[in-house]
């Protein structure tokens, strides 16, 4: 992990702090001031009749507030028995007359009357505040009481009572056990919940850390190495982060998969392009050969070799035409820029039509060419065209390589509910290693063979391609020496 506050680590833990400090902070501040409000409530409910009993326990009479000397000296006597208060008397106006505080310690020359009518009406519980004579913008609680000489209000005694002890926070906190309580509590609970969310915090993002440190990984050293077993082990059925690590490994498997295809299709293209080359050389270079010959020796040569030359030199340039058709058939399949034209037709038909078609190089080639129409077999949807190409190739091929009085059979069946076709012969077979790379194209079993003059190695291309298109597959068996069979299937058309 990087410097804070650049992790997520980081940002989390700054979150909580600044979360539990400022709600911390609120929850002081709200318990100090209703502490404050509860003492100072219970302080005046306690102390709500001292300024009447004063008053009417004589230990202040009338004359004598008038005597400030012996005002003063019932005051010191009160204070005596009562430090935390402080007493005034005031005229009805709210005047101060006389105090018994420390001279130069009270700031005002009068209090406002409104909290102490309020407070003698006993209309509002407590705390109720009054002016504190001792500092000029200040209030606390207070009782009070009215002085009558007879019938005539000559003035109220008013008694500051919670003295300074409620003036600072810190000197309340000190004093009460129970603020202290309630906030060691809190303190003691904040610092445990911010361990408990830096330890979680923790947990969390690690497993986040260390799959940013198997991304980095990945993205440092060979992308072919599937990203997953040794980085990051995907616990099922995981959270958020398990699931992006999931996709990640998934996209990291794509994308090496998709590298191997480039690579794969890169050395397939130079390979198909080295092919093309040297098969358009062979024919080229014999036919380049037969009409250069036939120049040169213009004089010499008889009728006949003219003739003969000139024939050679047809059937090479014809299989010059031939092979470039073919490259031309396959980039045009490969290329989806063919749509395939889907008519409803026989199979059976077809394949009667086409068998006819070979009937003639069968026979030229003592092979037996025989086809097995199952009745019934039902009628398909597809491009009949190229479904015909795609049988020419595969019948083609059974006869090219099957020896004299082998036999080929060309059958149509109808199993599943798919119509089966199958080119079987009793040829030479293909090893089991080749079936899979036959529909390759340019792929010959034998290249050295007799089969290299006829044939270029594109025609099971072409015939895998045009089933492909038709959403089938061709499948091979066989057994060297005994014969092979090639089938694919169609799906039956749609009523
Ligand atoms: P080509 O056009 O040269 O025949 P194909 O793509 O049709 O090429 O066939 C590829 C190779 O598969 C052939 O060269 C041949 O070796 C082998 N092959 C195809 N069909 C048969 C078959 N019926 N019997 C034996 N080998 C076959």
């Amino acid at each position: 992990m990087t410097a804070w506050p650049r992790t997520l680590y980081g940002r989390l833990v700054g979150i909580l702090v600044v979360l539990m400090v400022s709600v911390s902070a609120f929850f002081v501040a709200l318990t100090i001031s209703a502490t404050r409000l509860h003492l100072q409530e219970i302080d005046q409910t306690l102390n709500r009749d001292l300024a009447t009993n004063i008053v009417h326990d004589n230990w202040l009479s009338p004359s004598e507030s008038r005597d400030r000397g012996n005002f003063e000296r019932s005051f010191d006597r009160l204070m005596a028995v009562n430090p935390a208060i402080e007493l005034y008397l005031l005229d009805p106006e709210g005047r101060i007359l006389r105090y018994s505080a420390p001279a130069g310690r009270v700031k005002r020359t009068a209090v406002s009357l409104a909290p102490v009518v309020k407070f003698l009406d006993r209309s509002r519980a407590p705390p109720i505040l009054g002016d504190d004579p001792r500092d000029a913008d200040g209030e606390k609680i207070f009782s009070a009481a009215p002085i009558n000489d007879g019938t005539r209000l000559i003035g109220y005694l008013y008694a500051i009572l919670d003295g300074e002890q409620y003036d600072s926070a810190l000197h309340m906190v000190e004093s009460s056990y129970l603020l202290r309580l309630t906030l060691g509590t809190m303190i003691g609970g904040v610092v445990l919940a911010l361990a408990a969310g830096f330890l979680s915090f923790g947990l969390l993002t690690r497993r986040l850390g260390s799959l940013r440190a198997a991304v980095d990984q990945f993205n440092a050293a060979d992308p072919h190495r599937p990203f997953g077993a040794s980085d990051w082990i995907v616990r099922e059925p995981g959270d958020e982060i398990d699931h992006l690590a999931a996709t990640f490994a998934r996209m990291a498997r794509r994308i090496a998969d998709q590298l191997t295809q480039l690579e794969g299709a890169a050395v397939a293209r130079r390979a198909l392009v080295a092919s093309i080359s040297h098969d358009l050389r062979t024919p080229l270079a014999a036919l380049q050969g037969y009409v250069e010959t036939v120049l040169m020796k213009e004089g010499t040569l008889s009728e006949e070799q003219r003739r003969q030359y000139l024939q050679l030199a047809l059937q090479n340039s014809q299989k010059l035409g031939h092979l470039v058709e073919e490259l031309f058939e396959l980039s045009t399949l490969d290329g989806d820029e063919r749509p395939l034209n889907v008519e409803t037709f026989s199979l059976g038909e077809l394949v009667q039509d086409v068998a006819q078609k070979f009937a003639l190089r069968a026979r030229e080639r003592e092979v037996e060419l025989r086809t097995a129409i199952e009745s019934g077999a039902a009628l398909v949807d597809g491009d009949i065209g190229l479904i015909e190409r795609a049988l020419d190739n595969l019948i083609d091929n059974a006869i090219k390589f099957t020896q004299p009085r082998g036999v080929v059979v060309v059958s149509v069946t109808a199993e599943a509910g798919r119509t089966i076709v199958k080119v079987s012969d009793t040829g030479r077979g293909i090893p089991a290693a080749h079936h899979a790379d036959i529909f390759k194209p340019f792929y010959r079993v034998d290249r050295g063979g007799r089969e290299a003059v006829e044939g270029a190695g594109l025609g099971l291309a072409i015939a895998w391609r045009i089933v492909e298109l038709h959403g089938a597959t061709i499948a091979v068996e066989s057994i060297p020496g005994q014969g092979t069979t090639f089938s694919f299937w169609l799906a039956p058309a749609h009523a």
